[in-house]
């Protein structure tokens, strides 16, 4: 949740400008929210709340501007529309609620395909939203990086085998899960703290907010987020994406213990 929110932010400035290092200035004035952090939080609110996603989605979206993909956008403004076949990142980056959000692993995937059938109903962008909601769960879970690494490969199949410094060279943008997700999770499971895979996802280059996003929130889970750094991203967020982001870290009690005590190890 918030790890996808800062990595949104810290990558806003890059989608379209992308920089192949992991040497830049982390917030700067002109980042900005953009649609990941929206649909995050829409669907945070949605599990919060019970309520049907697209639903949520739409009044999000509607409400806040931002540079929507094309079907995306043309599935916010239509009531009618249905799921679009889609399997594109954005299933992906606004995944985290559910882990966050779940009594189990199991529980938590089942709320994965409930927030993202209702627009990426394509095999692949189920499984990019269920392998992120699993490396997730088991790093809220105390597994180790190699642990997810293995489990990641063997139930979903993504190529997990390169290391940042591998990908970085050739990776453009790419909007689909399986060219961004695998990418992601490596970002976070290579680093070293939380801050560290946010600069590896941004020096990959490509879809850089929502490859920070994805890669932030399994970060948040598996290193905890720094209080100078969770201080810093206030600035860019508006009250009601605040007080959404604290009624979600109080229904996760059991959750946020172990999430500090490693972040203290
Ligand atoms: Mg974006």
């Amino acid at each position: 949740m918030l790890g996808a929110v800062i990595g949104d932010i810290v990558g806003s400035v890059y989608e379209f400008d992308n920089i192949k290092t992991k040497d830049f200035p982390f917030f700067q004035d002109r980042c900005r929210f953009t649609d990941d952090t929206i649909c995050t939080l829409a669907l945070a609110e949605c599990l919060l709340d019970g309520g049907d996603p697209a639903i949520y989605l739409r009044r999000w979206c509607r409400e806040y501007e931002s540079s929507y993909g094309f079907g995306f956008r043309r599935w916010v403004h239509d009531d009618n529309a249905g799921p679009y076949n889609s399997w594109g990142n954005g299933a992906a980056m606004r995944v985290s609620p559910a882990a966050y959000l779940a009594k189990n692993h199991q529980d938590a995937l089942r709320l994965a395909e409930h927030i993202t059938q209702v627009t990426h109903d394509h095999p692949r962008g189920l499984l990019g939203a269920a392998a992120v909601t699993t490396a997730i769960w088991l790093a809220l879970s105390g597994a180790t990086a190699a642990e997810i690494r293995k489990q990641i490969e063997r139930q979903y199949r993504y190529d997990l085998g390169r290391r940042v410094d591998e990908i970085r060279p050739s990776y453009e943008f790419n909007e689909s899960c399986d060219g961004t997700v695998p990418e992601a999770i490596t970002c976070a499971l290579e680093a070293q703290d939380f801050e560290d895979a946010i600069r590896n996802a941004i020096s990959i280059g490509g879809d850089s907010d929502t490859v920070a996003a994805i890669t932030g929130s399994i970060a948040e889970a598996l290193f905890g987020i720094p209080s100078d750094l969770r201080t810093a991203a206030m600035p860019f967020l508006r009250d009601r994406f605040i007080e959404v982001l604290n009624r979600s870290y109080k229904s996760v009690g059991s959750f946020q213990s172990k999430r500090d005590s490693k972040s203290t190890r």
